[in-house]
């Protein structure tokens, strides 16, 4: 039987991450990652039916280019090139311009480059990867889902910064929010779990990777968020710093560092990896924190204390809370963090229930909290997928 799969990428400046997507059933048939583009080592792995496989790229030239022609190899070796119907590409930015998902065309690639000063890191490597991909498959639709989209919907009292209303105007300076399509989701998901419908839910996702958000979810609609006009807002994250006086910036500038010193040391040395002065992996925090490292245990106590701080004030955003949803590799996984987390909430009546936090792991959703108490839940997220689906709802339109 042949199948409907939506070919998802995700473009970065170094590296591309694909995987194809069967449209009906959300199952990932092939997963891979092509990366250190720009380095002679450059190359793609790929994972299909349990076995995995890698390819190395030719040491200069467009690895985009080249990671996507390979790509085409590939889905034509397994068979697959002929079910695929759709590309969708994650595109971290869409500034005001994009609140739901488009069909790629001249004009909308055009102004996702033109994005590219919100998003200087992620956009311009976005554009390449569409190209390529257009170059590639001319004759499929390719659509475009935006990280921002999700958080359009937050009222001006949540987006607008205590700025000169100039700056605004001027420069779009305003909490955008990121990891909307995972807060999209989980929200989904919680609503189902929960037998409510979606336009009736009101949870606070969490979202806790190596980037880390929180969303006040109101009736299905994000209203607030931490990320803010960059991902470097908000929480403490795998190597940035979150919330922060900007008189620190200042401070430093006139210390005599350069503003690509601020930046390297606030985006990529701070957050776990800064505190502790050992890692940016969760994993590798907690190990540390029971072996007895005090930067480890700091970096731990840090990061719950914030997260639990924004569920804490993301109450007024909602009038009434069906849940608190953890997502991503730490939020799925991480059984002292939720732990920990749900301590610092007890004001507010929650409970940790310790066998259903053991149980909501590696992949598995479900209730972590006590029965008759407000409740708490594990929601693996599933980004690609709803790439895949906002792809397919836009091609069946
Ligand atoms: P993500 O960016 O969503 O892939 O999440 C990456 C983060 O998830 C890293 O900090 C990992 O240490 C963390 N993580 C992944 N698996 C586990 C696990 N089993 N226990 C604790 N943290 C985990």
């Amino acid at each position: 039987m042949r199948h409907s799969l939506v070919l998802v990428i995700n473009s970065g400046s170094s590296s591309l991450k694909f995987a194809l997507i069967d449209a009906v059933s959300g199952d990932a048939r092939l997963t891979g990652l092509g990366e250190c583009f720009g380095l002679s080592d450059a190359s793609v792995s790929w994972k299909y039916d349990g076995e995995k496989s890698s390819f190395a790229l030719e040491a200069t030239g467009n690895h985009h280019q080249q990671a996507i022609d390979r790509l085409v190899l590939l889905l034509d070796e397994l068979g697959l090139k002929q079910d695929i119907i759709a590309i969708g590409h994650r595109v971290v930015h869409g500034g005001e311009r994009f609140s739901e998902t488009v069909k790629i065309d001249d004009q909308v690639l055009a102004e996702i480059e033109a994005l590219s000063e919100l998003a200087p890191l992620h956009n311009p490597a976005h554009v390449i990867g569409i190209r390529a991909a257009i170059s590639a498959f001319p004759y499929l639709p390719q659509y475009a889902v935006f990280d921002t989209a999700f958080h359009q919907s937050m009222p001006a009292k949540a987006y607008r910064y205590a700025l000169p209303e100039k700056l605004y105007q001027d420069f779009g300076i305003r909490r955008y929010g990121f990891h909307g399509t995972s807060h999209f989701f989980v929200s989904l998901e919680a609503a189902k779990l929960l037998g409510k419908p979606a336009e009736k839910t009101n949870v606070i996702t969490v979202h806790l990777g190596n980037g880390a958000s929180i969303c006040a979810v109101r009736n299905g609609q994000s209203v607030d968020t931490s990320m803010g006009f960059t991902p470097t807002a908000g929480l403490m994250m795998g190597t940035r710093c979150g919330d922060l006086d900007p008189g620190i910036v200042d401070f430093l500038i006139n210390k005599g560092w350069s503003q690509a010193e601020v930046q390297q040391a606030l985006n990529k040395e701070a957050g776990f990896l800064g505190v502790s002065g050992l890692t940016s992996d969760c994993r590798g925090i907690v190990e540390a924190m029971e072996a007895g490292h005090a930067g480890a245990k700091l970096a731990f106590e840090i990061f719950t204390y914030r997260v639990a701080k924004y569920i804490a004030s993301y109450m007024v955003a909602l009038d009434e809370l069906d849940a608190i949803v953890f997502t991503g590799g730490i939020g799925e996984n991480s059984l002292p963090v939720r732990s920990e987390v749900l301590k610092y909430l007890k004001i507010f009546g929650y409970r940790e229930d310790a066998t259903g936090n053991a149980n909501a792991r590696f992949g598995e959703k479900g209730v972590i909290t006590k029965p008759n108490t407000p409740m708490a839940m594990v929601i693996p997220t599933n980004e690609e997928w709803v790439i895949a689906r906002e792809s397919m709802a836009l091609l069946h339109a």
